[in-house]
Order: C-alpha cells, then structure tokens, then sequence
C-alpha cells in the first residue's frame, strides 16, 4: 500500500533502519533480524537509509527485500546527488522488481570535506528534481525530507517552508523530519507550513538517545538543539550508559507521547538498527502492537 494512502487511516509508527557498513554482517543475517524483532511492534512501514555515492546501493535493495519478506512495507530513501538520470532510473527498475511502492526523495548528504568544487552535481541538484524525475514514472508515492529547525544551509523557516511547496508540487505527497529533541520546533514548521497552504502530512523524526557520547556526535553534524532537560541528562550520564539508555528512553517515550496526543500525523523512529530498545519506548507510550493504536 502507498504510504500517502495508509496516512488517510489514521496515525502511523515507523521505523528507519540503515544498511550495515561494508563488511560487516556480510549475509545480512543480523540486519533480518533486527528487522524481525522490530516487526513485534507492527510498524505501518520501515525506510531503508541510502548512502550518497550509493557506497551501499544494493544492501539498501537488499534490505528492502528482507523488509518485503518479513510482511513489512518498505519507504525506500533514495539520493540525488552524484547520480545521472540513468543511474536513478536503473535503482527504480531494481526497486519495481523488488515489489517497492514508496520512495523517500532526498537530494542527499553532501561527502564530508568536499569542496563545492569537487561535489560532482550530475542531473539531479535539488530533492524536488529528483521527485519529479520519480514522479514522471508513475508508480511510486514519493515523500520528502522536512526540518523542524531548519536545514543546516537553509536562509530562513519561509524560505524552508516555499522548498517544501516545491517538493509537494514535483510529487512529494508527505514528509519526514530531521530528527529534533524539541517539540516545540516541530509544532511551529506544522503550523508553518498549514498556514502557508502546504497540506501534506508531516511525521516527526525522533531518534532516542541511548548513548550520550554517540548522540553528541550526531547533533554537532545535524546542527539540533538540546532542551536544558536534555543537556543535563547528557552530562549526567556521559560515562554511565545503562542510566543514559533508561533515561534517553524515557525521553523519546515522552516526546512521541506528547506528539501524538496531539494528533501528528504519524512518528518515525530512528531506530539506529536498535529493536529492544525501540519496543521499550513504544512500550512506554502505550504504542506497542495492541497498545493504545
Ligand atoms: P533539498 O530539499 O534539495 O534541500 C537541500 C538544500 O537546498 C536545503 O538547504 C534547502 O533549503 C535548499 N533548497 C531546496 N530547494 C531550493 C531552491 N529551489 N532554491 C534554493 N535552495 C533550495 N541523506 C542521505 O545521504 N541518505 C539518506 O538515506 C538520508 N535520509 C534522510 C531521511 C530524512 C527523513 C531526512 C530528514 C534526511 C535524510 N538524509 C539522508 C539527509 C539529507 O540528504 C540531507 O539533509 C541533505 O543535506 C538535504 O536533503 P533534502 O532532501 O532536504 O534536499
């Protein structure tokens, strides 16, 4: 089922995962079943991360395979930049074959320390030309990235909000956001965007917080900020891991609680491959399989 469609019935869980890095969990066999212990919670659909420079092109197809298999729904990501129209066009062939419906078009994490000079825009410079390029096959629902604080290089939270209207205009029928700690940043984009016309459904991207030194990492890159609760968890337990799981847990539980007593459209968890925990928070929300949904 397309997920724009599944969006009309009601709220939605769901799950991204990412490929393993080259070399590791060489027959996928941990990936499957990561992927299994996750289908306990009956996500409405699990994405499947795509590495700019397709480094990891055919385990993301892969996955998606297993994903298929396990009686799941796939939102393939798929990225636009260093990519030619054939390239794209021969990723969306093996995705079809796969029995793939969804596709998240992204224009894709520009390679660390590359120069503007060395990025090697091909056909495809922007999200929004990519979803035209996948929305001209016709057969697949198409969603968008979104930013609850704005993208790292975005001018203002209008202008962000015109890049969704142009997304939505090229085929984009819902959107995902970057992951943010703070809901008050993504009640304001939702109020943003209705207010400017753009009726897409939106679904809040929450990563839980399970090891501090490893999400410190991960906000530095992403540019989010941290609520005071937060920040102090973090240097509570900077070198006490069980406490900091228990606790980020909790955070997540409270976010997604909040978000979706008040009616988002749907949650995407950012899974970091992590299932135990995963089902812990759902379970602490009341949203596991046959909780509250
Ligand atoms: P775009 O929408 O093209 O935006 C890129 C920049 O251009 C932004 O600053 C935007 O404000 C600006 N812009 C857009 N349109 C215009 C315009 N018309 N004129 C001027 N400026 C414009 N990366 C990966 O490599 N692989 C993944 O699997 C992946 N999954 C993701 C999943 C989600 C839910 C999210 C939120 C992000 C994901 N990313 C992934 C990261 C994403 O690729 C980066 O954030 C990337 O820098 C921007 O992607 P985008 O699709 O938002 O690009």
């Amino acid at each position: 089922m397309r997920i724009d469609d599944l969006l009309k019935n009601g709220q939605t869980i769901s799950f991204e995962v990412f490929p393993p890095k080259p070399g590791m969990d060489a027959d996928l066999s941990g990936i499957r079943s990561t992927l299994s212990a996750l289908g306990a919670a009956d996500p409405d659909f699990v994405s499947i991360t795509y590495g700019s420079g397709g480094n990891n092109r055919s385990r993301a197809i892969d996955i998606a395979d297993i994903v298929i298999s396990l009686r799941m729904r796939t939102l393939s990501h798929l990225t636009a930049v260093s990519y030619t129209k054939e390239e794209i066009s021969g990723v969306l062939d093996a995705l079809t074959d796969s029995g793939v419906e969804n596709i998240l078009a992204l224009r894709g994490d520009i390679p660390l320390n590359s120069a503007p000079d060395v990025i090697h825009w091909k056909d495809f410079r922007r999200a929004s030309e990519l979803a035209r390029f996948v929305r001209y096959r016709g057969e697949f629902c198409i969603g968008g990235a979104a930013y609850a604080e704005g993208h790292q290089d975005s001018v203002s939270p209008e202008a962000d909000i015109e890049f969704m209207r142009e997304k939505a205009e090229c085929g984009v029928s819902f959107f995902i956001t970057q992951l943010f700690f703070d809901n008050d940043a993504f009640l304001r984009l939702l109020e943003r965007s209705g207010a400017a016309g753009v009726n897409a459904p939106i679904l809040a991207g929450i990563m839980p917080v399970l090891r501090a030194r490893q999400i410190r990492r991960i906000i530095e890159i992403s540019g989010c900020k941290v609520p005071a609760k937060l920040e102090g968890l973090l240097d509570r337990y900077l070198d006490d891991d069980a406490s900091m799981m228990d606790a980020g847990i909790d955070y997540a539980a409270e976010q997604i609680s909040s978000l979706w007593s008040k009616g988002v459209a749907g949650v995407h968890i950012y899974t970091m491959n992590k299932s135990a925990e995963v089902l812990e928070i759902l379970r602490r929300c009341n949203l596991e399989r046959g909780g509250g949904r």
